[in-house]
């Protein structure tokens, strides 16, 4: 049976990885890669990203950064920021891979691994700026900027950079937020060099937010083309992947398509617009393998668009997720290994 393809345009990745580069500039793009860069695949998504000319890339955790480390065919930054077993923090500084810290346990295991490695380890420290979400709280803050310029000294460590999350729920949030990241900044300047590098957004306040910017931009969704649930179109960003199937039945009420909810598709997505070579159609039903589109004129070997960029009448990810209340990422990551993913040009 015809198995799934997520077709990937490495043109179109390129294309948006310039769009939002130039969006952003002078802020310097770090490429996010977790979840196996958004459902892409990571080896596709950090060949073509190098090619591109990216040179910082952000996983979530150090395994991802060791991966990316090891398909990278030049140097350039690797940054991960989930807290890790001291094992992991060993690979990490062995791989030349920055660590995000956002606690004063982690910080302090990162200097003792550091230490006895000889390594000076490259740190971001992160202020928590209202997330509550794993972050070193202000008023800890010049305590533990202190512990960071004794490590320094040591030359177990370097700050070279200081982060944060934004909630993105309002843009007065938002302001605050930044107000104590900037108290940060300004706090760790006072005892030493200021961090080169200051990152505060991810794709949306990247895009539409320029005060908000630091000197680097964690972005990951725009750079797939995925655009934020509930948010507009991206001028010069575009899907990098569709999602395809293929007609392997006609049957009285339509075309059975090969694919179904254990290759990841929501079957909560049922009554969704996909496109074929013969315009719009739509699913009745999402089972297990197969999907059913009705309405006639399909044959079998056609092949039927579940996502893309709607160059055949399909949906976005994004504009599938609005219909079930979640965001284009899901819809993406979801996607099993059953799917085949394609590259092209
Ligand atoms: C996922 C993530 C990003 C990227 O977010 P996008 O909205 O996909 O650009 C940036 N920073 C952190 C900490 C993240 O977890």
């Amino acid at each position: 049976m015809s198995r799934p393809e997520l077709r990937l345009s490495s043109e179109q990745f390129i294309a948006n990885i310039e769009a939002v580069r130039t969006r952003i500039s002078p802020s310097v793009l770090m490429l996010v890669m977790k979840d196996d860069a958004y459902g892409h695949g990571i080896t596709w998504a950090v060949e073509t990203a190098q090619r591109a000319g990216v040179d910082w890339f952000g996983s979530y955790d150090v395994a991802g950064g060791v991966e990316i480390r090891r398909i990278l065919q030049r140097p350039a930054d690797v940054f991960a920021w989930a807290t890790s077993t001291d094992s992991e923090i060993d690979e990490a500084l062995m791989q030349r891979i920055d660590l995000g810290v956002g606690t004063a346990e982690y910080l302090s295991r990162v200097i003792s691994r550091a230490t006895v490695l000889g390594i000076r380890a490259r740190v971001h420290l992160k202020i928590d700026t209202g997330l509550h979400r794993n972050g070193v709280l202000f008023e800890d803050w010049p305590a533990t900027i202190d512990a960071v310029r004794e490590a320094e000294e040591a030359g177990a460590l370097e700050l070279v950079g200081v982060w944060s999350h934004l909630a993105e729920a309002s843009d007065a949030e938002d302001d605050d937020a930044q107000q104590v990241f900037l108290r940060a900044i300004t706090t760790a300047a006072e005892s030493g060099p200021a961090p080169q590098w200051q990152h505060l957004t991810a794709s949306a306040a990247s895009w539409w937010r320029p005060e908000l910017r630091g000197t680097l931009s964690r972005i990951g969704a725009f750079c797939y083309g995925i655009r934020s649930a509930d948010g507009p179109e991206l001028e010069g960003v575009l899907p990098v992947a569709e999602l395809t199937a293929t007609v392997i039945d006609v049957v009285d009420e339509g075309a059975v398509i090969s694919i179904g909810s254990f290759d990841g598709l929501p079957s909560t997505l049922a009554g969704m617009p996909v496109g074929t070579e013969r315009g719009t159609r739509i699913v009745a039903s999402i089972d297990l393998t197969t999907s059913l589109v009705e309405g006639g004129g399909l044959e079998v070997g056609d092949r039927v668009w579940i996502f893309g960029t709607g160059a055949h009448g399909e949906a976005t990810a994004t504009t599938l997720a609005e219909r079930i209340d979640t965001v284009g990422e899901e819809i993406l990551t979801r996607l099993t290994a059953r799917v085949r993913r394609v590259a092209s040009e």
